[in-house]
C-alpha cells in the first residue's frame, strides 16, 4: 500500500458509498455516472493517451446473471504475505475457485506467492500497481498504473489479466478508453463486507451471507488477518446455500476476446 491507512479509509468511505450501498450495473453505472459529474476536471489541459479514444456504449459491471445459482468471490490488494496463503489454502480445502485483484508492486515483492495464486486455479487480475485513485489522476498516470500491472503479471505470471479493479471503485466514464485499449473490461462488485477496515469476522461473515445471492460479485481482501482468520466460514455458508463459485472471466466472459490473439 502506497498510502496510509487514514487515507486509505477516508478515501474508501468518500469514492464507493454509492456502489456500496446498491448492487448491480445499473446501481455501478448511476454512481459512477453522478462522480463523473461531480469529478474534477484535472486532466482537461492534458492531450489524451494515444488509442485511449472512449468506446461507446461503456459498461461498468457490478455483478453477474446469476445463471445456475454462480457467484464470484473476489480477494483485492494481495498478494500479502501471512494472509494470501491462508485463503489460499481455505479455497484449497472446498475445491473452489477464485479471482484475485492483485497491486503491481506487491506482486513484484512477492512473486512467489503470486504464482502459486495461479498454480491453483485462481484468476489473476489488475488492480493497478501503486492502488491510487484513478478518478483523480491524470490519463498518462492512469495508463502507466495499469500497464505497468499488465507487464508486471505478464512477466511474472505469464498472464494478460482480463479485468481490471479500480482502487476504491474510483473510476470515470471518460477514462474507460484507457483499459478498453489494453483489452482489459472494468469490473466492481455487488457485495461489500468492508473487510478492509476490519470490523470483526462475525460482522464480515454476516454480511457476506445475508447479501449474497445469484450473480453476486463479493469482495474481499487478502489483506488483514480478519478476513484469512473467517473466509473458511464464508465458504462454508455459501457452499450450505449451493452457491457455485466461478472465477471472473467464467462469470462474465472474456471481455474483448475477439481481439486476444
Ligand atoms: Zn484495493
Amino acid at each position: 500500500m502506497s498510502i496510509s491507512r487514514a487515507q486509505f479509509l477516508k478515501s474508501f468511505g468518500a469514492s464507493v458509498a454509492g456502489l456500496a450501498a446498491g448492487s448491480g450495473i445499473a446501481s455501478a453505472a448511476q454512481a459512477l455516472a453522478n462522480k463523473v459529474a461531480t469529478a474534477t476536471p484535472a486532466t482537461a489541459a492534458l492531450p489524451p493517451v494515444a488509442g485511449a479514444t472512449p468506446a461507446a456504449p461503456v459498461h461498468f459491471i457490478g455483478s453477474g446473471s446469476g445463471f445456475g445459482n454462480r457467484i464470484a468471490i473476489s480477494f483485492d490488494d494481495g498478494p500479502t504475505p501471512g494472509v494470501t496463503e491462508v485463503v489460499l489454502d481455505e479455497l484449497k480445502k472446498r475445491n473452489i475457485r477464485s479471482t484475485f485483484f492483485m497491486i503491481g508492486k506487491r506482486v513484484v515483492a512477492a512473486p512467489d506467492l503470486a504464482k502459486r495464486v495461479l498454480a491453483e486455479g485462481h484468476e489473476v487480475c489488475n488492480h493497478t500497481f501503486n492502488h491510487l485513485k484513478l478518478n483523480s489522476l491524470p490519463d498518462q498516470q492512469v495508463d502507466w498504473e495499469i500497464q505497468k500491472t499488465q507487464d508486471t503479471i505478464g512477466e511474472v505470471l505469464n498472464q494478460k489479466p482480463a479485468w481490471l479493479r479500480p482502487p476504491y471503485g474510483a473510476f470515470r466514464k471518460n477514462q474507460m478508453g484507457i483499459p478498453v485499449s489494453k483489452d482489459l473490461g472494468v469490473v466492481f462488485w455487488s457485495v461489500d463486507p468492508r473487510d478492509w477496515s476490519q470490523p470483526g469476522e462475525a460482522k464480515i461473515v454476516d454480511t457476506i451471507l445475508t447479501e449474497t445471492k445469484p450473480g453476486s460479485i463479493i469482495l474481499c481482501h487478502d489483506l488483514h488477518k480478519q478476513t484469512a482468520n473467517c473466509i473458511g466460514q464464508v465458504l462454508d455458508g455459501l457452499l450450505a446455500r449451493d452457491f457455485e463459485f466461478i472465477n471472473m472471466s467464467e462469470f462474465l466472459g472474456q471481455p474483448f476476446a475477439s481481439r486476444v490473439a
